[in-house]
């Protein structure tokens, strides 16, 4: 699996093959040769570890935006970089200086893990691979005259633009931002709200945690059970064997990993966690913890909670009415939350030139950080090759995998192929290496320890390939 990420040299001859056609791979081809041959042009980078290559001249010039350094965005950012050569001029717009992961930021709460130990730069991106990072947000896009405005004023001219600005989430359940922030924090969203909950579960003793799980589609499917298993682990063991943990799901069935999150219920945290499907119209109070709802059968129930972990519907950052991304008209789902891609390139199907990829994207995979990293790599290609002249890749193929921890040493696992179905233009699942279309994620067949060891191999594999 970890050689997945990793385009070898080998690899690299292999991916810019079956990426490009004839005009361009001599030129991809030299890429592939000149991490070790050529270390003489202006385009030669190192980073701080030494290591070194020149990226090659493949003959294309042209100007990409990147907005959105996550999990998207960097891994588009570094892809455009390595198979456009060194024509190709990159420039990803990130307010932020450090991204902070939210894959494994489950583990925080349960403290098995330091949020520091999450944080990634964008060093190697410039150092390694020359792509120019500009700290500061989008403001505007200007489709017309091909530019986008930055919070501190200035604009940046592009030839095409790529989107990667992850999620925003809504008000909710009576709940604002400022409420989300300080007293019932979702920390759907690795950072201070992280912190904020794992202090608040410290902080308890025999008491009731309740989370909410929003409408498909959401961020990260099996994320939040994941969530309930790890909290229900932390609770029992450290903070009362009374302790309990109730998941309100407005899903009527568990989302991903079903066999799993099952047995982890209703067997390995047996008798501290409540898993309650169908939860409509919830309220929930910030100062007094009291959360109401209305069951599946819609018999009004009230929980009196000692902490509360929300999480609220979200949208495209950027959707909500009046944002830089809906003055764009790039929000065209029916329920103007996510933005409609042409999955062969990941170009909005509302505005031409402007590709979107990650979580903010509506295209058939789930929003996952895996899943985020694979849309980037042939949203990447298909820029390439139409700076090419060329058409994008005609079947792509993407995979997904994800651990979830169920207590602190053991995990799960699913995973899954996607292809391009030709006949309703989406990526579906497919099994046997994309031959047979129709099948479903697999997951694991066991809860293990083997399984933790191999999700954090995985982890560390997966952030490499996209910052490193
Ligand atoms: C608790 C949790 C656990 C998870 N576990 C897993 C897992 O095990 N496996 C997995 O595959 N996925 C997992 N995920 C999901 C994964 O984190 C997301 O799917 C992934 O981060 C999406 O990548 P993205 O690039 O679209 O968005 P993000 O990673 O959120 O990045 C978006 C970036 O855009 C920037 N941005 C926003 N607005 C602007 C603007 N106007 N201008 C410039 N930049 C902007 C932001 O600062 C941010 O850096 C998990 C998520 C959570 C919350």
């Amino acid at each position: 699996m970890p050689n997945d990420f990793i385009p070898s040299r080998r690899r690299l001859v292999m991916l810019a093959s079956a990426a490009l056609g004839t005009s361009l791979l001599g030129g991809i081809g030299r890429l592939a040769l000149a991490d070790a041959d050529e270390d003489s042009s202006d385009n030669h980078f190192e980073d701080s570890a030494n290591t070194s290559f020149t990226l090659a001249n493949t003959g294309l010039k042209a100007r990409v935006v990147v907005v959105g350094g996550g999990m998207a965005g960097a891994t588009v950012a570094k892809y455009l970089r390595l198979w456009g050569g060194s024509g190709v001029q990159v420039t990803l717009v990130e307010p932020n200086p450090r991204y902070t992961s939210n894959i494994m930021s489950n583990l925080v709460l349960s403290g098995s893990r330091n949020i520091s130990t999450l944080g990634y730069t964008y060093t190697s991106l410039s150092a390694k691979y020359g792509v120019t990072v500009k700290q500061a947000r989008v403001s505007a896009i200007n489709a017309a005259t091909k530019s986008v405005t930055l919070s501190d004023g200035s604009s940046l001219a592009y030839d095409r633009l790529v989107l990667a600005p992850g999620v925003e989430f809504m008000d909710a359940y009576g709940l604002t931002q400022n409420d989300y922030a300080t007293t019932t924090p979702h920390a759907w969203q690795a950072g201070p709200q992280t912190t904020l909950l794992a202090t608040q579960l410290a902080g308890m003793s025999n008491g009731t945690f309740v989370m909410t799980i929003p409408k498909a589609p959401y961020r990260c499917p099996p994320g939040p059970y994941e969530r309930a298993c790890l909290i229900a682990d932390y609770l029992k063991t450290y903070r009362g064997s009374a302790s309990r943990v109730i998941v309100l799901d407005e899903n009527t069935t568990i989302q991903a990993e079903k066999e799993t999150f099952n047995h982890a219920f209703t067997s390995t945290h047996a008798g501290v966690i409540t898993y309650v499907p169908g939860a409509t119209d919830i309220r929930i109070d910030p100062a007094t913890r009291q959360v109401r709802y209305l069951d599946v059968v819609g018999a009004p129930q009230t929980i009196n909670a000692q902490v509360v972990a929300p999480i609220p519907p979200h949208r495209a950052t950027g959707s909500a009415p009046g944002g830089w991304l809906a003055a764009a008209g790039l929000n065209n789902s029916a329920d103007g939350r996510w933005c409609v891609v042409d999955v062969l390139s990941y170009e909005s199907t509302a505005v031409a030139g402007i590709h979107i990829i990650g979580d903010a994207a509506s295209c058939g995979m789930p929003k996952a950080g895996h899943v985020a990293n694979q849309e980037a790599k042939i949203c990447a290609d298909a820029i390439v090759r139409l700076l090419g002249g060329q058409q994008p890749d005609p079947m792509p193929v993407a995979n997904s995998a994800c651990y979830s921890p169920i207590t602190g040493n053991t995990a799960s696992w699913l995973t899954a192929v996607y292809q391009y179905d030709s006949a309703s233009r989406k990526m579906v699942v497919a099994a046997n290496g994309g031959n047979t279309v129709g099948a479903s994620a697999i997951e694991s067949a066991t809860i293990s320890n083997d399984n933790f060891r191999q999700m954090t191999t995985w982890f560390n594999t997966l952030m490499g390939d996209s910052f490193g």
